[in-house]
């Protein structure tokens, strides 16, 4: 795993003031194994590789920061670099209806994909939209497409599977037309893997409606075959953008890095989940974090070390290490050190995706005066209530509360965020996260 490999790097580089040639050249080998093993493609690495070198060469290492810190910084920026380059909104000035054509290999994510973009259209664009489906091969694909519509109450242009792909490709524009919807979104029909037949209709259809986005869908989890199908399409098509779906998954998301570098054209959105909700306007910097496994680990481990209290971080991640639990006593000591980096969501926001998503909903009242609040409800607690918040009943609860001059549901408010807390902790220890962490960085 790239993450580990890295982490294997900065445990190697760690201690040391500068970073010679030798072990620039070193970790840079493995930055690139590990890139290769995240699939990214090889001329990307490569590429990839001899930029971060330009960048590493000579660098003078801030005094503040270890070279490993530095040096996988700059990995980071440069993620965001390549794969934020001509990051641009969808483009829907053009003369209405606007054509959207969906391509991309069978599973890829495009019908799907299809449906989550009507949606978002009509809701955050407000734009009157019409789904087609040219994919005649298979009537359940198209009315997979048709159920969608009708659940996200988006127009759906009824296709005849008996009739060619293109001839519904045109007749589904006309309606556009004749209906005056500002957007036609075409579903085409995909092939487990590129063949002449699929390259030649898709080539068709596009011709016959002259689409404004011309959108690649690819599953960030495909690796190699998402990179040859990255060169097929886009040698077929005038590709104008990338949909990159199943974020969600467990995928380092190296495709993301190669289909960016192979098509040449801005990853539009991505698909982070099954519900027709689960499209996200493109965040490079989110994907980044992704691929480095991490989060925004680094920005929240440059925050832990500038501002908090090392020892008593190192004190947290040695007993959650020994399978201590986190109690109000250490959530106290958080919540201080917290209200110094400025509030708990902007920590919570720092840690990686899937440990949070993994704790369940963010803890709520974050901002300056909820800390402060909580700091003093749990100043009113006893020591024993501190180290064993189960016992907390409501009779101790009305105690505390007029204790700190708070109501009730503030504790209640309290308890539940530490509930998370202690979760979000837990998972971090489990995968020596927050252990590991402190170490690789220290
Ligand atoms: P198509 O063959 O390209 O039209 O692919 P589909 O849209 O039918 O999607 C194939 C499968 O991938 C379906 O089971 C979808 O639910 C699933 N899928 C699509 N996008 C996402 C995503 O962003 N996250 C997850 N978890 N699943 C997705
Ligand atoms: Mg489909």
């Amino acid at each position: 795993k790239l993450t580990e490999r890295l982490q294997g790097v900065m445990e190697s580089l760690r201690g040391r003031g500068r970073l010679t040639d030798e072990n620039i050249s070193d970790t840079l080998r493995q930055v690139r194994m590990a890139l290769l093993e995240a699939d990214v493609a090889l001329p990307v690495v490569k590429t990839f590789i001899e930029s971060i070198r330009g960048k590493v060469v000579g660098m003078e290492i801030e005094k503040s920061l270890t070279p490993g810190q530095s040096l996988v910084r700059i990995i980071h920026e440069e993620l965001i670099a390549l794969m934020g380059a001509g990051v641009r909104p969808i483009n829907l000035r053009a003369q209405p209806p606007v054509v959207i054509l969906l391509a991309g290999l069978q599973g890829a994510g495009k019908t799907t994909s299809a449906g989550k973009l009507a949606k978002w259209l009509k809701d955050t664009e407000k734009k009157k939209v019409l789904l087609a489906s040219t994919d005649v091969y298979r009537p359940a694909a198209i009315l997979q497409l048709e159920r969608l519509a009708a659940q996200l109450d988006v127009a759906f242009y009824p296709s005849d599977p008996k009739k060619p792909a293109l001839t519904l490709a045109r007749e589904a524009l006309s309606e556009a037309r004749q209906s005056l919807f500002d957007v036609l979104i075409v579903d085409t029909a995909g092939r487990l893997h590129v063949d002449d037949e699929m390259m030649s209709e898709i080539r068709e259809i596009s011709a016959a409606v002259n689409p404004t986005e011309t959108l690649f869908v690819v599953d960030s989890m495909a690796g190699q075959d998402a990179v040859n199908a990255a060169r097929a399409f886009g040698s077929a098509l005038t590709l104008t953008g990338v949909v990159l779906t199943k974020t969600d998954g467990d995928a380092r998301g190296g495709a993301a890095l190669s289909v960016r570098q192979i098509t040449g054209q801005p990853i539009l959105f991505m698909g982070t989940g099954e519900k027709t909700d689960a499209l996200e306007v493109f965040q490079a910097e989110r994907v980044a974090s992704r691929i480095l496994g991490m989060g925004d680990v680094l920005a929240l481990v440059e925050k832990v070390t500038t501002t908090v209290d090392r020892e008593q971080a190192e004190k947290l991640a040695r007993k959650l290490k020994k399978g201590k639990d986190f109690d109000l006593e250490d959530l106290h000591d958080q919540l201080a050190q917290v209200e110094r980096m400025g509030g708990l969501s902007s920590l919570m926001d720092k840690l990686p995706a899937h440990l949070t998503a993994r704790a369940g909903a963010m803890p709520q009242g974050g901002g300056e005066k909820d800390i402060k609040r909580q700091v003093a409800i749990i100043r009113s607690m006893t020591p024993g209530e501190r180290r064993y918040p189960k016992n907390i009943d409501a009779s101790r609860k009305r105690r505390i509360a007029a204790g700190s001059g708070v109501h009730v549901s503030e504790i209640n408010k309290l308890l539940k965020n530490y509930l998370q807390m202690q979760k979000v902790m837990k998972s971090m220890s489990k995968g020596g996260g927050l252990a590991k962490m402190m170490r690789a960085f220290g």
